[in-house]
C-alpha cells in the first residue's frame, strides 16, 4: 500500500514525499483512513513506529477546511513532556508546509505572553502539555468549546506522570460530539478506563513493539559490578563502529555524575534531565542532533520520544525499573531501517529486572562477556588515562587538566555500587515541567499562519 492509497490530499502527499517516506508504516496504514473518516481511534503503538505522522497527516487534511476563531482552538494534541510537544510541532511544520494552518505550542516554563497572543489570533492546532493548558484555561484564555478533534498521545506516560485527572477534566470541557484519538504504548487498566469513558466506538489498532519487531537493534547485556560501570561505558564509546550514543540512567543524580565523569575524560558529551531548565534541555538535544556532541546522558522522562536519526548506540547505564522503559530507550537506535546496538549494564542485583524485560519483549538479550565488550577489569584504571595512541571519540577539550584528572581518580560512585536499590525518584509532573525563564527557541514559538 502506498501513501497515495490512504486518501490524503495532493499537497500532503507532496510534503510526505519531500520528507523522503515511500511507504506508510503499519500504524499509518491502519490509522489514517479511519481518522480521515472521522472515527475515534485507539492506537497501541510506541515512538519509532511512525505514530506521530499517523495522526498529524490526517489532522492537516481535516483542518484544511474551516477557519479558526479567537481563543477557540479547533483541535488539540496533548503530550506528556515539552520535548514531545515540540517534536509534534516540528512534524506539523514539516507535513503542513503546503497548507496554511496556524499552530500554538503551550508548554510550561515558556513565558505566557506569546502563547496568549497566538491564542487570541485563533489557532487550528493547539499542542500542549496538560499543566500549562489547565493554567491558561483557568485564566480564561482558552475556550475549548470549538475543539472538535482531540489527540491524547503517550497516554501511559501521562499516567506515570500523574496527568490523568487533568486529562479527564480537559475531556469533560470539550464538545461531546468530537473526534478523539488516543495513543499509548501499553493499555494499563486506568488508560482503558479513560478510553471507555471518553472515546466513542473507537477503532483499535495495535502494532508490533519496535523492540520485539526491530531486528535492526543488536541487544547486548553486560554483567558488570556497579563500581566498574563507567569504565565499561568508556570502553563501549571507543569500540569500532561507534558513532554516537544516548546513555540512559535511572536517576537524575547519576545523569549528572556520569556526564561530569565523561566530560572529564574528554568525551564530547551533553546531558538532559528533568532538573534542567527547558532551554538548556533543548540546547543539549540540538547539539546532539547537529553532531556537536556525540554522547548524550539522559533520564527517561527528559529523553522520552527523542527522535534523532542515526544513533549508533544506546547504553543503559542502569537497567530500567519499568520494562517498558527498556523498549522506549533502545528504540532511540535502529530507527528508519538503520542498524543499532543497545548495551545494558547489569549488576548481579538486576537479574529480576532483566527477567521482566525479557518477558515483555519475548527476546533473550545476548549476554556478552568482558572479551566481547571489554569492560570492567582490564579497562578500569587505564581507561581513566587512555594512552595517547588510543582511538577515542572527538574531544571537547584538547587536554585534560591535572586537577580534573586527580578528581577523576577519586571514587565517585557515592550512591551506587553492587547493591541495587530501587529508591527511584518518582516521575512527577515537576520532572517534565521545570521552570523555564530563558528565550524561546524559534521552532518552539509559532508556526506559519
Ligand atoms: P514516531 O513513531 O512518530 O516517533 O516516528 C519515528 C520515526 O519514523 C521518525 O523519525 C519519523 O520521521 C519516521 N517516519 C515516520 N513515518 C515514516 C515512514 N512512512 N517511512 C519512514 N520513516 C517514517
Amino acid at each position: 500500500m502506498a501513501f497515495a492509497d490512504l486518501g490524503l490530499s495532493d499537497p500532503l502527499l507532496r510534503a510526505v514525499h519531500d520528507s523522503g517516506y515511500d511507504v506508510p508504516t503499519p500504524i499509518q496504514k491502519g490509522a489514517i483512513p479511519s481518522v480521515l473518516m472521522g472515527k475515534d481511534l485507539i492506537g497501541i503503538a510506541q515512538t519509532g513506529t511512525g505514530k506521530t505522522a499517523s495522526f498529524v497527516l490526517p489532522m492537516i487534511d481535516i483542518l484544511a477546511e474551516g477557519r479558526s476563531r479567537a481563543r477557540m482552538p479547533r483541535s488539540m494534541i496533548l503530550e506528556p513532556t515539552r520535548e514531545l510537544a515540540a517534536q509534534v510541532a516540528e512534524n506539523f511544520e514539516k507535513y503542513g508546509k503546503y497548507h496554511k494552518l496556524s499552530m500554538a505550542l503551550l508548554i510550561g516554563g515558556v513565558q505566557m505572553g506569546d502563547q496568549i497572543k497566538a491564542l487570541e489570533k485563533g489557532v487550528d492546532v493547539l499542542i500542549a502539555t496538560p499543566g500549562r493548558l489547565m493554567d491558561l484555561f483557568g485564566r480564561g484564555k482558552i475556550l475549548l468549546t470549538g475543539c472538535n478533534l482531540l489527540v491524547i498521545d503517550e497516554a501511559d506516560r501521562m499516567l506515570d506522570m500523574g496527568f490523568i485527572p487533568d486529562i479527564e477534566e480537559i475531556c469533560s470541557k470539550l464538545p461531546k460530539a468530537r473526534q478523539t484519538l488516543l495513543f499509548s504504548a501499553t493499555m494499563p487498566p486506568p488508560i482503558k478506563k479513560l478510553a471507555d469513558k471518553f472515546l466513542t466506538d473507537p477503532k483499535q489498532i495495535e502494532v508490533a513493539r519496535p523492540a520485539s519487531a526491530n531486528a535492526n537493534i543488536e541487544q547486548k547485556l553486560l554483567s558488570v559490578p556497579g563500581a566498574k560501570k563507567r569504565d565499561a561505558v568508556r570502553t563501549i564509546l571507543r569500540e569500532d563502529g561507534f558513532k554516537n550514543a544516548i546513555i540512559f540512567c535511572n536517576k537524575k543524580v547519576t545523569v549528572r555524575e556520569l556526564y561530569t565523569s565523561l566530560k572529564r575524560s574528554g568525551f564530547a558529551v551533553g546531558q538532559i534531565h528533568g532538573d534542567m531548565d527547558q532551554s538548556s534541555r533543548i540546547e543539549e538535544f540540538d547539539r546532539f542532533k547537529k553532531d556537536d556532541i556525540n554522547v548524550l546522558v539522559a533520564s527517561d522522562v527528559a529523553a522520552r520520544g527523542l527522535d534523532v536519526k542515526g544513533v549508533s548506540h544506546v547504553i543503559n547505564f542502569d537497567v530500567p525499573w519499568q520494562p517498558d522503559d527498556y523498549v522506549h530507550r533502545i528504540g532511540r537506535t535502529g530507527r528508519a531501517g538503520a542498524k543499532g546496538i543497545a548495551y545494558t549494564l547489569a549488576t548481579s542485583a538486576d537479574a529480576e529486572a532483566v527477567g521482566a524485560i525479557e518477558k515483555l519483549t519475548g527476546h533473550k538479550i545476548a549476554r556478552v562477556s568482558t572479551a566481547d565488550a571489554a569492560p570492567a577489569e582490564e579497562a578500569a584504571a587505564p581507561a581513566e588515562r587512555p594512552a595517547k595512541s588510543e582511538k577515542r571519540p572527538r574531544r571537547e577539550e584538547p587536554k585534560r587538566k591535572t586537577e580534573a584528572a586527580k578528581k577523576e581518580r577519586q571514587p565517585e560512585l557515592v550512591d551506587e555500587g553492587d547493591a541495587y536499590r530501587p529508591t527511584v525518584e518518582p516521575l512527577t509532573a515537576d520532572d517534565a515541567e521545570p521552570a523555564w525563564n530563558g528565550p524561546v527557541p524559534s521552532f518552539l514559538s509559532f508556526a506559519a499562519s
